[in-house]
């Protein structure tokens, strides 16, 4: 029930016409998202079995990257219709039988539909990114960032021999507000969102050398307080000098190494920013761990954790560094570097909820490219690979014996969900409508979908809706998991110290809205 209710939650997020949700937390901030993942794992859930599904839509979404409303869709009624057959006195280990061999014969079903994609010519690659993000926030500009999504996976793909390798996490993803997505930019290089530390220093470098440290740039404080006894005027000069000596001694160890810029994760003092800048050379601090890595591949430079030992072997290379003023911000881009495999997507946005959510769309594109690179096969969408697996698990569901059968044709029922959905929220008539695709596909019309746009029945792959198979099959895979492992279960039993009071269904107000719910956290 607990599962149920969950998955009821992001029910009518769905498909293109789908709604959107607007998370607010205790602190009143909002968000505001029509992306499974993201409205589960805002939600305040406290119901062990619920947690399970927050479980499912974080697992579509690391191995597929997109799908995460339909697993959890799949997985929620999974189990709402196994309680209809509990109740009908068939055993949950025949229930959880007859969903393993759905799911088996489904996952061959996409298998055998599934249309193969030739990756040298990226329109499939385009059509399937606009699918992903048809059903955002930031639908209107979809073709636009579907073209820059694709242009930057495409950037940054490796080929070895015949396959190909990508990894989403090469594309870097920077947000500023002030302008409209339309502006949003593919740059060749990394963006980074830091300013130049000392206004002496060059706002623009070219052929730059590049030292990544991981070391701060200032006296380290001691650990224990120690008291000091200063009886002279010269002694302070000679503690402040000692200071200064030790600064400038670790600015002369980059100037000798021959860098020209200096990216740091940690601090730097202001001091050690006079001396760079008096050499001309440019510094930017508290850079975060992930650009540092990104920027350690993308320059060729090596991150120094000691700065006695830096050498000019390694430092990295871009053909320029310089600081922009992006929407009030200033941003480094450091551009033209060593290795061409590094891109960043800025994204450009009215506010920061509308860049937010397009940094979570344009999430979903770049995963789905990623998995058709992959695995180059596609399957259309609008409800009609779920139409056809469940045609194809009817016929199969006869020639089983009895109670598992029931099972079967429940897992069937189960996955005309996607299509109802995406028919309600087209606003058309779902009785009428699902009984005809039926038909239609029992003539053999594989791709008879849902066109929610039009509002009509259409073969979705002549009007360019694809989804990776990868997605689709791991939907499967991951709902039917999450359901028979709670089948599995009868009873649960608060372990340890900590006591976990059963909430009763739909008692846990999201958002913490509950005194004394709020702040309560893991059990
Ligand atoms: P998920 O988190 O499951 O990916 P989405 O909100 O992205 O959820 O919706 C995906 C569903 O919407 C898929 O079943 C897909 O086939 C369907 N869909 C996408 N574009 C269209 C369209 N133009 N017409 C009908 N269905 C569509
Ligand atoms: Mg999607």
């Amino acid at each position: 029930m607990a599962a149920k209710i969950v998955a009821e939650s992001v029910r009518s997020s769905l498909g293109p016409k789908g709604m959107e949700k607007m998370l607010v937390d205790s602190f009143g901030d909002v968000t505001i998202t029509s992306d499974g993942r993201t409205v589960l794992d805002e939600m305040d859930i406290q119901h062990p079995a619920a947690k399970m599904l927050v479980e499912v839509a974080k697992t579509q979404d690391n191995e597929a990257g997109d799908g995460t409303t339909s697993a959890v869709i799949i997985a929620g009624e999974l189990l709402g219709r196994a309680e209809e057959l509990i109740d009908k006195n068939i055993h949950p280990t025949i229930i959880i039988d007859g969903y393993r061999k759905a799911a088996e014969k489904a996952l061959e079903t996409l298998e055998k539909i599934a249309i193969k994609v030739d990756l040298k010519t990226p329109d499939y690659l385009r059509k399937t990114a606009i699918t992903s993000m048809a059903s955002k926030l930031v639908a209107e500009y979809k073709e636009y960032l579907a073209d820059i999504a694709v242009k930057a996976m495409l950037e940054v793909v490796e080929k070895e021999g015949g396959t190909w390798k990508v990894d989403v996490d090469d594309v870097k993803v920077e947000k500023k507000t002030g302008a409209s997505l339309g502006e949003t930019t593919l740059v060749s290089g990394i963006v980074l969102d830091k300013e130049i530390v000392h206004s002496g220093m060059p706002k623009r470098v070219e052929k730059a050398k590049i030292a990544l440290l991981d070391a701060s740039l200032e006296n380290e404080k001691t650990e224990y307080d120690a008291k000091l006894t200063i009886e002279s005027p010269e002694q302070i000069e000679a503690f402040l000098n000692q200071e200064e000596v030790m600064l400038k001694d670790m600015a002369e160890k980059i100037i000798k190494s021959g860098a020209t810029v200096v990216i740091c994760q940690k601090g730097i003092d202001d001091m050690a920013q006079h001396f760079l800048a008096r050499k001309g050379i440019v510094a930017i601090r508290r850079a975060k761990k992930s650009d540092m890595e990104k920027l350690a591949k993308a320059t060729g430079g090596k991150i120094v954790t000691k700065l006695d030992e830096i050498t000019s072997d390694d430092l990295g290379y871009a053909a320029l560094v310089e600081e922009r003023k992006i929407g009030g911000d200033k941003l480094t881009f450091v551009e033209g570097c060593k290795n061409p495999q590094a891109v960043t997507i800025l994204i450009r946005g009215g506010t920061q909820r509308i860049t937010a959510e397009a940094e979570r769309s344009l999430h979903d594109a770049l995963c789905v490219i990623r998995d058709i690179i992959q695995e180059p096969r596609v399957v259309a969408g609008g409800g009609a690979p779920e139409l056809e697996m469940s045609s194809v698990l009817r016929k199969y569901a006869e020639s089983l014996p009895g109670r598992e059968s029931l099972a079967v044709k429940v897992f069937a029922e189960t996955l005309e969900t996607i299509p109802v959905i995406l028919t309600e929220s087209a606003g058309m008539e779902p009785i009428d409508v699902i009984s005809e695709l039926r038909a239609r596909h029992e003539k053999g019309e594989t791709w008879a979908g849902i066109d929610a746009r039009e509002g009509k029945i259409q073969d979705m792959s002549k009007i360019g809706v694809f989804e990776p198979l990868t997605v689709k099959k791991q939907i499967i895979k991951s709902a039917t998991e999450a359901a028979t492992l709670i089948l599995k279960i009868d009873d649960v039993i608060a372990s340890g110290k900590m006591k976990a009071p059963p909430m009763p269904p739909g008692g846990g107000a999201p958002g913490g809205g509950y005194p004394g719910m709020g702040g309560m956290g893991e059990y």
